[in-house]
């Protein structure tokens, strides 16, 4: 066991057998081992500072009907919106006079939001904001749009894998989804010059350790600048209501693994953690992470982008839970900066 921790550490990757090893036979102080090595890689490389996004839900609208999705087309009792361009940049200009420089557009799949559309809102906010990083997480379209996309402004681009495996991926999704398009669409993200993150939900229906040492080695072969990683959390009106949530503890442990393969990415402590453990969010930065996404979406929406029972949400203004977080990160020793927190090449 300590020769694989070694391996990973050095050579930043293991075979996949090797990582389905390590997930059984991990024991508290494994994982303890493993998060002094990834803080130590996460220092080297970012230091103590910790990178926000600001994160605009701006449309649950979605066509898609992935089953484990609380804003899935196919749930009828979620309560609809959309944002208007002028209530995107009033989000914008708020997270900017409180200090965040990257701003997170992510919303479910709206056939509202055409590409033209979403272009305008990108040039808009790169206009008035020339010194903000621009994140769409936004689902998977043709190369042409990401194109257009980028050639407006937008630097990076979340689209989560889900799962590295194909079984599992249609397990999932519905047979319209399928891995090898999510997959297109990450290269044809990194092609176009986009910093890329992928990423999983820790203990979705049918995962197994077996899926998880495949997610891993994506990462390995695909090597974003961000990754996502968080718990799944069922939903009461989706076809997983009755499935079990993914654990704390693993996914502290996976993030300590990802920091490992890839010292220098940027790692969220997502919302999802921060909602099934009251400290969920410092855990994860303690455990390798180096990034948190609060939210900036208008207080009357939240309650409505409810991808997940209990999503954390205080009902405190944007600002107040900002420096509440800003806080409860010195607390822990690490500092909210106020920069676009670039990826960073790798100091070896
Ligand atoms: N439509 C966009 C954004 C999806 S929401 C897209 O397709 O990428 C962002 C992420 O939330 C998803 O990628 C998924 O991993 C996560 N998510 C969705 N439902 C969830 C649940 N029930 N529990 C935990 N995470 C969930």
């Amino acid at each position: 066991m300590l020769s694989l921790i070694e391996k990973l550490e050095k050579e930043r990757s293991l075979l996949e057998s090797e990582y389905v090893y390590l997930l059984e036979n991990r024991t508290p102080e494994i994982s303890e081992l493993l998060l002094k090595k990834a803080t130590e890689a996460r220092k080297r490389n970012y230091g103590i500072d910790i990178y926000v996004r600001g994160l605009i839900e701006f449309t649950n609208y979605c066509k898609n009907n992935c089953y484990y999705c609380g804003i899935r087309a196919g749930n009828k009792k979620a309560e609809r919106y959309r944002l208007s361009e002028e209530e995107i940049l009033s989000c914008c200009e708020y997270g900017y006079k409180i200090g965040m420089r990257t701003f997170v557009l992510q919303g479910g799949e709206d056939v509202y939001f055409t590409a033209e559309r979403i272009e305008n809102i990108i040039r808009q906010i790169k206009n008035t904001y020339p010194d903000c990083a621009v994140t769409l997480s936004f689902g998977e379209h043709p190369k042409e749009t990401y194109q257009k996309w980028f050639d407006a402004g937008a630097d990076r681009y979340l689209l989560r894998h889900e799962t590295a495996d194909d079984k599992h991926y249609a397990l999932l999704h519905p047979s319209n989804l399928t891995l090898e398009n999510r997959k297109k669409c990450l290269y044809d993200l990194k092609e176009i010059g986009y910093q890329v993150g992928c990423g999983f939900m820790v203990g979705s229906p049918f995962q197994t350790n077996f899926h998880l040492a495949r997610d891993l080695k994506f990462i390995e072969e695909f090597k974003p600048q961000m990754v996502g990683i968080g718990p799944f959390i069922p939903h009461c009106d989706t076809p997983f209501s009755k499935e079990k949530g993914g654990s704390l503890e693993m996914t502290l442990f996976l993030l300590s693994v990802v920091r490992l393969i890839l010292p220098n990415v940027l790692l969220p402590a997502t919302t999802a953690l921060g909602t099934i453990s009251e400290n969920g969010r410092e855990k994860g930065i303690l455990a390798g992470a180096n990034v948190c996404m609060p939210n900036l979406s208008p207080k009357e929406v939240r309650h409505k982008y409810m991808l997940y029972n209990n999503k954390k949400s205080t009902g405190a203004e944007s600002a107040d839970e900002f420096q509440y977080l800003k806080e409860r990160m010195e607390k822990i020793g690490y500092h909210v900066t106020v920069s676009r927190g670039d990826f960073k090449p790798d100091i070896l």
